[in-house]
C-alpha cells in the first residue's frame, strides 16, 4: 500500500474476505479501539479496590445482559449466544482468582483485570488451537468492558455523532462493538483482523452488513476517503478513478437488482404454504419469548407459534405471577394469533434459567438436576396456577400446552391427571376453556426419544428441543463454549433420536415439529422432511428462509 497514492488522491486496492454479498460506496471512518484503558491508578486501598471490582464486575454483567437482549431482538438467537460465551467468562473461577490474586498483590482493579485476561488469553493462545484462540479474543473484549467500566470512559474513537453514513474501518471489531454501533449509519465494515468465523462476522452476516475483514492494514490517511467496498469480490478501493467508480456503480446496481428480487421472493412467500417440491405441506411457526413478538411473527408469515417460552413472564417478576397476571398475558398473546396455533410451554426454569424467588436450591449440576417439569410436578400449586391460565386463554384460540424436560411416560401421565384436575375445577368454576387443547410434550432428553413409542400414546404431538436434545446426547454442556465444536460434528445422533420420535408420533396419529435452534439450520431441512417432521419453529429473523428452503426440498 502507497500513501503517496493516497494523498495524491491516485485509487489504492485492498483485499479481504467478504462477509455478506453486497457493495456500498461512502466515505471510510477510522474507529481507533483503545484495547488497554491503561490508565493506571494510584492504587486505592485494597478494600476500595476490591469494591470497585465488585461494582465493575455487576455493571459489565448487565451491561452484557442488555447487549445479549438487543441482539436477540435485531439479529437472533443462534447470534447472540456469544454474549452468554462472554457472560460465563466473567464467571471464571480462575479468572476471578487471578484478579483476586492480583488484588492481594496490592494491583489496582484495572491492572488487576489485565493482568488476569492476559495470562488468560495467553493460556488459550499456547494451545494452539484455532478455536480456543479466537477464545482468548473474546476474552480481551470482556476485560475492555470491565475496564471500561471501571474507568468510566466511553469506547475510544467513539463514532455515534457522525452525521452521514460511512464505511467503517477499524483493527478488529468485538461483537460487543459490532452490536452497540449505530447501524443507520454503517454502509458496511472493514477490519484488519478477523475471520469468516470470528463471531464479529457471524454477526455481521446475520445483520446483512457488507463487511471485508482480514484486510491487514489500511493507512490510517484513507480516514474520510470516499470508498468502494465489494464484499463478493473481497476488495476494497479507496478514492477510485472515474472508470473504477462506473464499473462499481454498475455492479452495485446488478448486486441490489438480485438482493432486492430477492427479498421480494422471499416477501412473496408470506401467507403461501411450505410446500415441498413432492407435494409435502411444512408448518413454518415461530419461536417467541414475548407476546411482543407475534406482530413481527405474523408480519414475516408464521403459520403459527411452535414454541412460547413462558418463563420469560417468570423471569421478569419479583414474585410468583397469579393466575389472573398470568391468563391476561396468554389472552393478549392469543389474541394477537389470529387464531393461528400458539404452543405454550409450561415453565421451564432451573440449570441456566434461575429465578431468585423459586428459592431453587443449589445443586452441583443444575443442567442434569431440578429443572422444567421436575419443578412443576415437585411444586404442583405453581404448576395449577400456570395450566388454569393456559387453559382459560384457550378460549380465546387455537392454544397448545407442551410440558418440557419429559423423561419418562409416568411424568407425560402426571401432568396429564393434573390438567385434567384444572379443567374439571374450571368445569366447576363455570369458567370458558378448549376442552379439546392439545397436550404435547418437547423431546430434548435421549430417553424421551428412546420411550417415544410409549409416550406417544398420552400426546398429541411432539415438539424436538435440539438445544437440550444435543447436550444431553453427547454430553456436552450447551453453555460450554470449549465443546461447542463436538456438537457441531455430531449431529448424527440426534438425527437419529429424531427420526424414532417422528416414527413413534406418526404410528400414534400424532405430529411432531423442531423447535431447538437446528430448526434454522439449512443443510438439515432436506434430511427433517425426509425424517417426516411436520413443523418446523424457528426464531422470526429465520422464518422466511426456512420458508424458501422448504420450497426448494424435494
Ligand atoms: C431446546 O432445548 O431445544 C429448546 C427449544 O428449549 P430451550 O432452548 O428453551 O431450553
Ligand atoms: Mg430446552
Amino acid at each position: 500500500m502507497n500513501t503517496a497514492d493516497i494523498k495524491n488522491e491516485k485509487s489504492v486496492r485492498y483485499h479481504g474476505v467478504g462477509i455478506s454479498n453486497g457493495c456500498v460506496s461512502g466515505p471510510l471512518r477510522f474507529f481507533r479501539q483503545r484495547r488497554k484503558m491503561g490508565r493506571i491508578r494510584a492504587c486505592g486501598d485494597q478494600r476500595e479496590e476490591r469494591a470497585r471490582f465488585e461494582q465493575a464486575l455487576l455493571r459489565t454483567r448487565e451491561q452484557l445482559d442488555t447487549l445479549q437482549r438487543r441482539a436477540i431482538r435485531e439479529i437472533g438467537k443462534k447470534e447472540a449466544e456469544i454474549f452468554e460465551i462472554h457472560a460465563m467468562m466473567l464467571e471464571d473461577e480462575d479468572f476471578l482468582e487471578a484478579v483476586q490474586g492480583a488484588l492481594d498483590d496490592g494491583a489496582c482493579a484495572e491492572t488487576a483485570v489485565e493482568r488476569a485476561a492476559e495470562k488468560h488469553a495467553q493460556a488459550l493462545r499456547s494451545l494452539g488451537d484455532p478455536y480456543l484462540s479466537a477464545r482468548a479474543e473474546d476474552l480481551h473484549d470482556v476485560a475492555t468492558q470491565l475496564l471500561r467500566q471501571l474507568s468510566g470512559e466511553r469506547p475510544d474513537g467513539d463514532l455515534s455523532t457522525e452525521r452521514e453514513p460511512y464505511i467503517l474501518v477499524a483493527d478488529d471489531l468485538s461483537p460487543s462493538e459490532t452490536v452497540t454501533m449505530e447501524k443507520s449509519m454503517i454502509l458496511g465494515f472493514v477490519t484488519f483482523g478477523g475471520t469468516p468465523n470470528s463471531h464479529t462476522s457471524i454477526l455481521a452476516r446475520a445483520m446483512g452488513i457488507p463487511a471485508l475483514v482480514g484486510v491487514g492494514a489500511v493507512s490510517e490517511d484513507c480516514d474520510g476517503a470516499y470508498a468502494l467496498l465489494d464484499a463478493a469480490e473481497g476488495t476494497l478501493t479507496v478514492s477510485p478513478d472515474a472508470e473504477e467508480r462506473c464499473a462499481f456503480e454498475e455492479k452495485q446496481r446488478e448486486v441490489n437488482d438480485l438482493a432486492r428480487e430477492h427479498d421480494r421472493y422471499l416477501r412473496s412467500l408470506i401467507n403461501k404454504p411450505a410446500i415441498t417440491r413432492s407435494g409435502r405441506k411444512i408448518l413454518i411457526y415461530a419461536n417467541v419469548g414475548e407476546g411482543r413478538e407475534i406482530a413481527q411473527a405474523l408480519l414475516n408469515g408464521a403459520d403459527g407459534v411452535g414454541l412460547l417460552r413462558s418463563e420469560f413472564l417468570y423471569l421478569s417478576m419479583d414474585r410468583y405471577p397469579t393466575e389472573d397476571e398470568l391468563f391476561a398475558s396468554y389472552h393478549d398473546v392469543v389474541q394477537s394469533m389470529q387464531g393461528k396455533r400458539i404452543v405454550i410451554r409450561t415453565l421451564d426454569i432451573g440449570a441456566d434459567k434461575q429465578i431468585p424467588y423459586f428459592a431453587l436450591p443449589q445443586e452441583e449440576n443444575p443442567a442434569l438436576g431440578f429443572r422444567g417439569v421436575r419443578i412443576c410436578l415437585a411444586r404442583e400449586e405453581i404448576f395449577k396456577t400456570q395450566l388454569r391460565a393456559i387453559l382459560r386463554a384457550s378460549a380465546y384460540g387455537n392454544v397448545s400446552v407442551m410440558v418440557p424436560m419429559i423423561v419418562s411416560e409416568d411424568e407425560v401421565r402426571a401432568c396429564r391427571v393434573i390438567l385434567n384436575e384444572c379443567m374439571e375445577e374450571l368445569e366447576r368454576e363455570g369458567k370458558k376453556f378448549d376442552h379439546g387443547i392439545e397436550f404435547g410434550i418437547m423431546i430434548e432428553t435421549p430417553a424421551a426419544a428412546i420411550m417415544s413409542d410409549e409416550i406417544a400414546r398420552e400426546v398429541d404431538f411432539f415438539s424436538v428441543g435440539t438445544n437440550d436434545l444435543t447436550q444431553y446426547t453427547l454430553a456436552a454442556d450447551r453453555q460450554n463454549p470449549l465443546v461447542e465444536r463436538i456438537c457441531e460434528e455430531n449431529r448424527e445422533p440426534i438425527l437419529r433420536l429424531i427420526e424414532m420420535a417422528a416414527e413413534a408420533i406418526h404410528r400414534h396419529d400424532g405430529w411432531i415439529g423442531i423447535c431447538g435452534e437446528l430448526a434454522a439450520d439449512l443443510h438439515l431441512t432436506q434430511r427433517f422432511i425426509d425424517l417426516g417432521i411436520d413443523e418446523l419453529s424457528v426464531s422470526v429473523p429465520y422464518l422466511l428462509g426456512v420458508r424458501e428452503k422448504v420450497t426448494e426440498c424435494k
